[in-house]
């Protein structure tokens, strides 16, 4: 415990001087003109361009036949997430998703990517668009919750996009990406505008349906391993959810304002149960599509 700062009158008022004028300055005129060039400084914020971004190396089998899982640890860098008990939920979602990578390329058969592998911000749209441009077969974000002052609320809950956002989501995708991108592997750049809508839904419907699919396997394999929240399945308008042609669930691992929820998150056995379940469900899942054995025989 540092002692607590101390600010003298003087400079307090010193402050608020600055402060005041400052906001009378900015409201007679918020352009500084520029003296050198005659023109009005303009703020800019560059906006990261979500396909810039760099694509993670993908580990686990050499053999691209088989499925791909993007996991993507949520927030990073100057977003560390919710907060509680002395823990970030940017790092201790991290270290689940690395003790899930490791759990998965133990098991063998199966290839994996993590959206960021240290301490790095990645907006919502370069998360799944990562696995898209790595062709996954499945997305899975993980996060942590936090209930602020109410430290008895603990579980975790699995959400799923909801219906309406992922027509809206199609709908979006289908105007943006129009003529210049593919859907499961179809060029969408010789279709007519309605074509290529209803090829985007169709996709879009498809995949909601095998992430319901996941999400059930996530639960039922949880069950007596995890603690899950009463009301567990969710479906929310969550925009790292949206791409319309990669199933994907948005897991929150608990919430880390509960004392022992973020003990037991944060521990080794804690991280390695998560691992265990969230491995089997991935490869039930994969194994009933059929998308685990294929290219095995040959
Ligand atoms: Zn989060």
């Amino acid at each position: 415990m540092a002692p607590p700062h101390r600010i003298t009158a003087a400079a307090a008022i010193a402050v608020a001087a600055l402060v005041l004028a400052g906001a009378v300055l900015s409201m007679l005129d918020w352009r500084i003109p520029a003296p050198s060039f005659g023109r009005d400084y303009v703020l800019r914020t560059e906006l990261p361009e979500a396909t810039a971004v760099d694509l993670p190396a993908v580990a686990g089998t050499g053999d691209d036949r088989r499925p791909l899982v993007v996991i993507d640890p949520g927030h990073g860098g100057h977003d560390p997430g919710a907060s509680g008990q002395g823990l970030q939920e940017k790092t201790l979602v991290l270290e689940l998703a690395r003790a899930l990578r490791d759990e998965l390329i133990e098991q063998g058969g199966l290839r994996v990517a993590l959206t960021r592998e240290d301490d790095r911000y990645l907006l919502l749209e370069e998360r799944f668009e990562i696995a898209r441009r790595l062709d996954a077969d499945l997305f899975l974000s993980i996060h942590a919750d936090s209930a602020g002052e109410s430290s008895e609320v603990a579980g975790a809950s699995i959400y799923t996009l909801s219906n309406q956002a992922s027509s809206e989501a199609a709908r979006r995708f289908a105007e943006r990406e129009n003529a210049s991108d593919r859907i499961n592997g179809q060029d969408l750049s010789g279709q007519s505008d309605s074509v290529s809508a209803i090829l985007v839904e169709l996709s879009q419907r498809r995949t909601q349906g095998q992430s319901d699919a996941f999400a059930r396997l996530i639960e039922r394999e949880g069950e007596g391993s995890l603690r899950f929240h009463p009301q567990a399945r969710r479906a929310a308008a969550l925009k790292v959810l949206r791409a319309p042609d990669v199933p994907s669930v948005l897991f929150e691992s608990g919430f880390i304002t509960n004392e022992r929820e973020a003990q037991r998150l944060s521990s080794a056995e804690g991280r390695q149960r998560f691992a265990e379940v969230m491995a089997r469900a991935i490869r039930i899942y994969f194994a009933r599509s059929g998308e685990l054995t294929a290219g095995a025989g040959e």
